[in-house]
């Protein structure tokens, strides 16, 4: 295996964690064939904890790896299309997708090909290995499924102007944490990976590619600024993009008092909490008489049998392949409507579920205390703790999304929350408990609004499930999240806070 990139994992950047070496295997898109989920729980079987995670940038990773993966297994997981073809890049952020990219009834534009032309150009150019760890890059196809508001540098996101599909660019510039800021810049597709070579020249064009530690791009478009920045990338490109009839110029070139263009003044980066999870249960493809059925890991965790059960479901009923998706849930694609009803009763079989009022489908915690030193607390067997306490009390009708994070860094979630449990300490007679705060909604606050702080494990199953039933009484109707149940409500009433 390589080394000196130890901070961030890749199939062939093995990483020290608490429980063990943890690999990372690159899933771009994804997008996962049958064969590789069953070569990927050999591995977890044979090396790991006999189970695999499904991150929130749709990666695999496989934890508690007490030996090295030897060269002849890395090499076998190459051959089937696993981990970049190139090990010196293999370390890059995965390339996000819609998880229903080319069947979801409602895209513009179908963003697979985006997603493998840049994984090929990764892998086809070595210099890129000079590139951030963290540089992150996402298509957005503008269908039902978004995944626009997940934090990446660079975001690619369709739009429909006077008929014709184009992308428009957006980056992450200014406070770290806030999804990529619209460049007003729009893109014919066949531009977007030419200018996101581009972007990425002037990347490296500019930082210390020899350094351990890589500037974000934020950083680099922080201290540049994006005028600068995008007027080098327009020097590499045999077009322009900075102006046009179509394109309006970016925010910063806009001059006092000029307007920015109403093209693209259509959809924000956000959106509803419960959309987030509409790809959970069965549902229609654009391809007509073919479904997709989305199906629930708890905290995105997949023992080794039910790795191997999913991929001969999808072999058997489906075209053998799965999507995993950014909210650590997985998709099968391509089944028969005929079939629906038997997949689902041996999802159900393997100890699965495929309901989005399923408490676990919005379920997310970080590594926690076994993962990760520093954390205040064990977020993931809370979280489990939590569901297995809620599931026969307060049964749900939308789902409702709840985050453990075992520090501020809030590794796990990347947008806002419904609630918002964050790890701490609690000094009590006998030595310290653990405990939580609890945050709710999506305020401007980073967390949302702090409702009560300091409420031991012990206490917390009883509160949550109060709140689930004021949230279920006098919510508007079953339509609004319990976000912006919290934010309307408990702004209404008043911020109540409590020491527990
Ligand atoms: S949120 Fe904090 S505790 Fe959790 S994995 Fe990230 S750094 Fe560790």
């Amino acid at each position: 295996m390589l080394s000196g990139f130890a901070t961030c994992p890749g199939l062939f950047y093995a990483t020290p964690a608490a429980d063990g070496i943890l690999s990372r295997i690159r899933i771009p898109g994804g997008i996962i064939s049958s064969q590789q989920c069953r070569a990927i729980a050999d591995i977890a079987d044979q090396h790991g904890g006999g189970y695999v995670d499904v991150t929130n940038r749709a990666n695999l990773q496989v934890r508690e790896i007490r030996a090295g993966i030897n060269a002849e297994v890395l090499k076998h997981l190459q051959d089937i299309g696993l981990g970049s073809r190139n090990p010196v890049v293999d370390h890059i952020r995965n390339v996000m997708t819609s998880p229903t990219a080319g069947i979801d009834p409602q895209e513009l534009i179908d963003t697979r090909p985006f997603v493998q032309g840049w994984d090929d150009y990764i892998a086809g150019h070595p210099a890129l290995s000079g590139l951030s760890a963290k540089f992150s890059v996402c298509f957005d196809g503008g269908g039902i499924i978004r995944v626009c508001d997940r934090l990446n540098d660079i975001l690619f996101a369709a739009v429909l102007v006077d008929g014709n599909v184009y992308f428009c660019l957006y980056l992450s510039v200014g406070a770290k944490g806030q999804p990529p800021s619209d460049m007003g810049i729009l893109l014919s597709p066949e531009k977007c990976l030419p200018v996101l070579a581009a972007l990425a020249d002037v990347y490296l064009a500019h930082s210390n590619t020899t350094s351990k530690r890589r500037l974000r791009l934020l950083e680099l478009l922080n201290t540049l600024g994006c005028e600068n920045y995008l007027q080098e990338v327009e020097q590499r490109l045999p077009f322009s993009f900075l102006s046009s009839d179509l394109t309006p110029r970016p925010p910063s070139l806009l001059g006092k008092g000029e307007e920015f263009s109403p093209l693209l003044a259509g959809e924000g980066l956000g959106e509803r909490s419960n959309a987030k999870y509409q790809h959970i249960g069965i549902h229609a493809q654009r391809q007509q008489g073919l479904f997709y059925i989305g199906v629930v890991l708890p905290l995105g965790r997949l023992e080794s049998n039910q790795i191997r059960g999913l991929a001969d479901l999808a072999a058997k009923y489906g075209s053998g392949t799965l999507r995993l998706t950014p909210w650590q849930n997985l998709l099968i694609t391509d089944i028969p409507q005929q079939w629906v009803a038997d997949i689902q009763s041996e999802i159900a079989f393997l100890g699965l579920d495929s309901s989005a009022t399923n408490i676990k489908s919005a379920l997310v915690a970080c590594s926690g205390k076994k993962g990760c030193a520093a954390s205040a607390t064990d977020t993931k067997n809370d979280a489990l703790a939590l569901a297995q306490y809620l599931e026969t009390r307060v049964p749900l009708d939308c789902p409702v999304n709840i985050h453990f994070s075992g520090c501020e860094k809030s590794c796990a979630q990347h947008s806002k929350s419904d609630i918002t449990l964050l790890g701490v300490n609690i000094e009590a007679d006998n030595g310290t408990v653990e405990g939580y705060h609890v945050y709710v909604g999506d305020s401007n606050q980073k967390f949302g609004l702090e409702l009560y702080q300091y409420v031991t494990f012990a206490e917390l199953p009883a509160l949550i499930e109060r709140m689930l039933y004021v949230y279920k009484i006098h919510r508007l109707n079953s339509d609004e999240s319990f976000g912006e149940f919290a934010n309307r409500y408990a702004i209404r009433t008043g911020k109540e806070k409590s020491t527990g």
